[in-house]
C-alpha cells in the first residue's frame, strides 16, 4: 500500500471513557500520512488522531470527547513532535530526469548540428 498512515505517538490517558467511564482505558493515538511509492517518498503535514478505549473496545470521536480529554489531548498535541513534511524523490524518479535531460540536450544539439 502506498499510502500509509504511520503511528507518530501513542499515550494512555488519565480520563473517564464516556462510554463506559473507565479511568484506565483511554488510548490516544497520533498519526501521520506516508505516502511511500516507486518514484517518490513523501511525508504529510497532517496529524490525525484516533482514540479508543481499551476497557470497553469502543472508538471515542471527538463528537464524545469531554472537556477533560479536549484539554488533555491539546497538551498532548502540543507536546508531539511530528516528522517534517516533506518529499523525496526515488532513484528510478531521477533516473527518469536524466533520461529526459538527455534526450532534451541531444534534441537540442541534433537540431543545431543538422542546421549546418
Ligand atoms: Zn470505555
Amino acid at each position: 500500500m502506498p499510502e500509509q498512515l504511520v503511528t507518530v505517538k501513542e499515550v494512555f490517558i488519565n480520563n473517564n471513557c464516556p462510554e463506559c467511564f473507565s479511568k484506565e482505558g483511554l488510548h490516544l493515538t497520533f498519526k501521520q500520512k506516508f505516502i511511500d511509492t516507486r518514484f517518490y517518498k513523501s511525508i504529510g503535514k497532517d496529524i490525525f488522531t484516533e482514540m479508543h478505549c481499551t476497557i470497553c473496545e469502543t472508538p471515542i470521536y471527538p463528537q464524545r470527547w469531554t472537556e477533560d480529554i479536549e484539554r488533555v489531548y491539546r497538551y498532548q498535541n502540543k507536546a508531539l513532535t511530528p516528522e517534517k513534511p516533506s518529499t523525496q524523490l526515488k532513484k528510478l524518479s531521477w533516473i527518469l530526469v536524466g533520461l529526459v535531460i538527455g534526450i532534451i540536450i541531444t534534441s537540442i544539439v541534433l537540431t543545431l548540428y543538422l542546421r549546418v
